[in-house]
């Protein structure tokens, strides 16, 4: 059952987002080599504790962190470790905050130091990918354009589409209807309406799709050891139009990135 949120709802779901963008903002000045993802867990807490919100993925599902942090060929999931991340490591950061009983969730890969240009490639074309994707969730499309989209621009990139995870509905729980898979083919799948909030969120493979997962019963993998990006954002639908709720602009910040791809979304958006 999809769960409509109001204006107002979807304002308080906007501060939550917020909180996990500020979160990850602060992170992407912590990440860099000899820092361990434990270590940016704790951080991570503290802060979001500090804003007033909870840690959205601790606890849930037993989830014993505040981070998932999937380093190198790690697709999602990882769990923080004492392993110090390394120059030409990249680390996937997926984070989650509770505030006025409404749940963020929002995702970004770091680079450390000097990564390889083909990881590079593959983590500029999965963060355009989220954006070709987020601009099919309007009022009159369904779940299959938004996975179509993803699919055909990673795909034409010749890398690998995650099949069995999925982004999601958002809201009072972290995992509502629809769910929103990276893959699907147009015109298929739940029409989206007005006041839906999802998770669109690829997971692409520099290599084969396929993945397995440790035996540490949360970290998922790539079944040919390539690497793997992940990107999130929480969106709304207002005015029959996506709205972005999260923001990379706190880590473009820190990391002295000119990016003008949420404006350049927005503008776009409107023309359509
Ligand atoms: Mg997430
Ligand atoms: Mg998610």
């Amino acid at each position: 059952m999809i769960v409509v949120k109001t204006r107002e709802e979807i304002e308080l779901m906007r501060e939550s987002a917020l909180i996990v963008s500020k979160t990850l903002g602060m992170l992407a000045k912590e990440v860099k080599p000899g820092v361990t993802t434990k270590q940016l867990d704790t951080l991570a807490e503290d802060f979001i504790r500090a804003q007033g919100a909870l840690p959205g993925f601790l606890g849930l599902y037993d989830c014993p962190s505040t981070l998932l942090t999937s380093v190198n060929e790690a697709v999602v999931h990882g769990l923080p470790t004492d392993i110090p991340l390394k120059e030409g490591d990249i680390v996937s950061i997926d984070c989650g905050a509770l505030k006025n009983g409404f749940y963020g969730d929002h995702a970004y890969t770091f680079e450390i130091g000097d990564v390889a240009p083909e990881t590079k490639k593959l983590i500029q074309v999965t963060k355009e990918s989220l954006y070709v994707g987020i601009r099919e969730f309007k009022t009159n499309n369904r779940v299959g354009d938004v996975g179509f989209a993803i699919q055909q621009y990673c795909e034409n990139h010749g890398y690998g589409v995650v099949r069995e995870l999925v982004g999601h509905g958002l809201g009072k729980k972290m995992h509502e209807d629809p769910e929103m898979p990276n893959y699907g083919k147009r015109g298929r799948g739940k029409k989206f309406i007005e006041g839906m909030v999802v998770a669109i969120e690829p997971m692409i493979n520099m290599g084969t799709h396929r993945i397995k997962q440790l035996k540490d019963g949360w970290t998922i993998v790539t079944l040919d050891g390539k690497p793997s990006v992940h990107f999130e954002h929480d969106v709304a639908i207002i005015d029959g139009n996506p709205e972005i709720l999260s923001t990379f602009a706190y880590v473009h910040e820190a990391l002295g990135i000119t990016s003008n791809e949420e404006d350049e979304f927005r503008q776009k958006t409107l023309v359509l």
